[in-house]
C-alpha cells in the first residue's frame, strides 16, 4: 500500500540509535551508553529542509552526534537544516542537548497543540504523566509510533518490566501497562525511547498476551488482556497461511 487514502505519509530516519546499559534483569551492559533514540521525519516526496523536518528527542551524546552527522550526510543536509524539534517527555535524557563543541542550531520547538496533516500526538502516560507519542504513516502504509520511554526497548517490553528506580506508584505502573496496550493495538512499528525499532506482529503480541499476567499490578488493569487479544487476532488473520 503506497497511497494512504489521501493521508500524508512521512519518511523517517533514526539519527541516534538509543541505548540503555541497564537490562530488565538488573545487569549493566558496560559497552552501552545511556542515550535516547533520536528520529528525524519529513514528508514523503519532499527533500528534508528547515521548513518540513521534525527531530524527535534531540538529546545527543558525543558518540551519538557522530552517528547523526553520518546519517545527515546521507540525506545531504546539515544539523542546521533541521527545522523543528519535538520532545516526547520532560526527562533530561530526551530534552535538547548537544555536545559543547556543536554550534547551536536554530531549532524551533513543535508545540503539542500544533496541527500537522498526517501527524497525531497521543498521550501515553505512566512513565511520565505528559508523555506524548508522535505517530504517522510511513510510505509503505505502516503506522509508526515514536513513543519515547513509554517503551524503553524490545527486551524491556517483552519482560513487562520498567524503570522501577523512577519510584513509580502502583497507579503509574497500571497507566504504563495501559499505554503499552494502546500503543501495541495501533502501531505497526514502535520506535522506543532507548532501542531499535520494534515490529508489532502476531508473535510479539502473542508473547505479551501470554506473559502479561506476571506483570506487576496486572490484576489492577484487566482491560489490558482484551486489548492485546483483539490486536493478536487482527494480526493472526493478516498472516497468509500460504506463506
Ligand atoms: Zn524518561
Ligand atoms: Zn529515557
Amino acid at each position: 500500500m503506497i497511497e494512504n487514502d489521501g493521508i500524508p505519509c512521512f519518511n523517517w530516519m533514526i539519527l541516534q540509535t538509543g541505548q540503555l546499559p541497564l537490562r530488565p534483569d538488573g545487569r549493566l551492559v558496560q559497552t552501552a551508553e545511556h542515550r535516547c533514540t533520536a528520529v528525524l521525519i519529513w514528508p514523503h516526496g519532499a527533500h528534508p529542509a528547515a521548513a518540513n523536518t521534525i527531530l524527535i528527542d534531540p538529546c545527543f551524546t558525543s558518540t551519538g552526534i557522530e552517528e547523526a552527522y553520518a546519517r545527515l550526510d546521507r540525506l545531504d543536509i546539515a544539523l542546521d537544516d533541521i527545522g523543528r524539534i519535538f520532545v516526547t517527555h520532560l526527562h533530561a535524557d530526551h530534552m535538547l542537548h548537544l555536545p559543547y563543541d556543536v554550534p547551536a542550531p536554530r531549532f524551533r520547538p513543535l508545540r503539542p497543540d500544533t496541527r500537522i496533516d498526517g501527524i497525531e500526538l497521543v498521550l501515553c502516560p505512566g512513565h511520565h504523566p505528559l508523555l506524548l507519542a508522535l505517530t504517522f504513516r510511513a510510505v509503505d502504509g505502516r503506522a509508526i509510533w515514536v513513543v519515547g520511554d513509554a517503551v524503553l526497548d524490545e527486551e524491556w517490553l517483552r519482560a513487562w518490566h520498567y524503570f522501577w528506580v523512577n519510584g513509580y506508584t502502583p497507579a503509574e505502573i497500571v497507566e504504563t501497562w495501559r499505554s503499552v496496550a494502546a500503543i501495541v493495538s495501533r502501531a505497526d512499528l514502535i520506535i522506543p525511547g532507548h532501542g531499535a525499532p520494534i515490529t508489532v506482529d502476531a508473535e510479539l503480541v502473542g508473547h505479551l498476551l501470554e506473559t502479561f499476567p506476571q506483570a506487576a499490578f496486572a490484576d489492577h488493569c484487566p482491560d489490558v488482556i482484551p486489548t492485546l487479544r483483539a490486536r493478536w487476532l487482527q494480526l493472526s488473520e493478516q498472516v497468509d497461511p500460504g506463506e
